[in-house]
């Protein structure tokens, strides 16, 4: 099957193969018919799979079918996306397969001057990529109009559920036509989801990729019982082995990351951190650089876990385990991108016995033990609290701040005997980057 077969403008058909995209991928070819006859869609699919061209290639196809332009501050279609980097990533996506057309894709997002936006609004464009709270604010400011918007795309929904995007919704969704076309695309499927597909979505056409929370097949996967307090040693181990190939670390605090950040630095790695304490300056150029390959490691903290495609990436590490367990395919997902292979590492402290448990009833499978061995659950044993690092665009109503909960260094013991790896015991070492 190719895009001709699909239906789609010519021109549009031209653009994308300037971008080398000539063969739709399975969730385009599932999504594309429905949404081109004007269906709503509820899609289940990771970043990587193509998801992007798949609510977008349907919206641009009608609109530049239909011609005509946007109504001063109106948006013709809107998309919501949960972090500014995943925003920024779409509408750099939607700009490229809209080359050549009269279309004007804008990018609403905090971290950057409202002034500018408000200005780019003016005249109405014909797709609107935003984060909700910034959105927000320029509806309250009254520089965007979203009466005449008949599309709306809600991306990585299951992330924005984390982040108080139910209630921005509920404000941004009664401003659009009740006759719009409504997508929502998802890597999980959380309950949620279903409450937030009968409230906005008609009668939805289902498609879907991956079956929920199981990742991507190319992704090998392990993980590594080991000492809080051995952690950083282990890293710089396993990095070491690859100095030459892109790595992405997940840590569970900003302050952890940034700590992590600087031994690896330290230790000459060309390394860089995202995280919430970051300006938007430097977490693009952190991105960019890491595009680029000048970074070769980059230590976040959950925001950059969603949907960011970075096609190189050979190596995730959840240095620490996120404390919601669909984050881990989040995570990984950033590995084994466009038909490559990754692995994704993990690392278990003690303390997380119960973050690991439950990402492998998500994932529904073990994950294979590469060195030590599984520690026993204490009595009365609970998840690590939450880092707060996943709470992606740095705002108020959205993130938080969290302190790092510390971990004690070998809080609990190996089941059945001691651990295979060397650095076995809790030493003080390199507990610094742990928090
Ligand atoms: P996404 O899942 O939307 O983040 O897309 C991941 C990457 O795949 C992006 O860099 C797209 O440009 C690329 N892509 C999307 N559709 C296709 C396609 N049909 N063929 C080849 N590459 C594609």
């Amino acid at each position: 099957m190719d895009f001709d077969m699909l239906g789609l403008a010519p021109k549009l058909i031209a653009a994308l193969a300037e971008q080398k995209i000539t063969e739709p991928t399975p969730i385009q070819a599932q999504a594309i018919p429905h949404a081109m006859n004007g269906r709503d869609v509820m899609g289940l699919a990771q970043t990587g799979s193509g998801k992007t061209a798949a609510f977008g290639l349907p919206m641009i196809d009608r609109l530049i079918k239909d011609g005509g332009k946007p109504a001063p501050k109106s948006a013709k279609a809107l998309v919501l996306a949960p972090t500014r980097e995943l925003a920024k990533q779409i509408a750099d996506n939607l700009a490229a397969y809209t080359q050549g057309s009269h279309l004007k894709v804008a990018l609403v997002v905090g971290g950057a001057g409202i002034v500018g936006q408000m200005r780019r609004m003016e005249r109405g464009v014909s797709l609107l990529v935003a984060t909700p709270g910034r959105l927000i604010d320029l509806l309250d400011r009254k520089a965007v109009d979203l009466s005449h918007t008949g599309f709306l795309v809600l991306d990585e929904a299951d992330q924005m559920l984390d982040m108080g995007f139910i209630q921005a919704l509920r404000r941004i969704a009664p401003l659009l036509p009740d006759d719009r076309q409504t997508m929502l695309f998802s890597a999980t499927m959380p309950k949620q989801m279903e409450e937030l597909s009968k409230a906005y979505l008609r009668d939805p056409v289902r498609v879907q990729v991956n079956p929920p929370g199981q990742a991507v097949k190319k992704i090998r996967q392990s993980v590594h019982f080991v000492a809080q307090a051995s952690k950083m040693d282990l890293l710089i181990e396993l990095l070491d082995e690859h100095r030459d190939e892109l790595a992405l670390v997940f840590g569970r605090t900003k302050h952890g990351c940034e700590k992590m950040f600087k031994v690896l630095e330290k230790k000459g790695f060309a390394a860089a951190a995202i995280h919430g304490n970051k300006s938007q300056g430097q977490r693009d150029r952190a991105l960019r650089e890491f595009r680029d390959g000048k970074v070769r490691v980059l230590v976040a903290t959950d925001v950059a876990a969603r949907g960011l495609d970075i096609p190189d990436v050979r190596h995730v590490y959840n240095y620490d385990l996120p404390n919601v367990a669909d984050n881990y395919v989040h995570r990984i997902g950033r590995t084994a991108r466009a038909g490559a292979d990754g692995a994704a590492i993990a690392f278990c402290a003690p303390d997380e016995m119960i973050e690991l448990m439950d990402i492998q009833k998500v994932m529904k499978q073990d994950i294979p033990v590469a060195s030590g061995r599984p520690w026993e659950i204490q009595p009365g044993q609970k998840k690590r609290p939450n880092g707060g690092g996943n709470k992606g665009n740095g705002r108020r109503k959205f993130g938080g701040g969290g302190k790092p909960s510390g971990s004690k260094p070998g809080g609990g013991k190996p089941a059945g005997g001691n651990r295979s790896r060397r650095r076995g015991g809790s030493k003080g070492k390199g507990r610094a980057a742990a928090a």
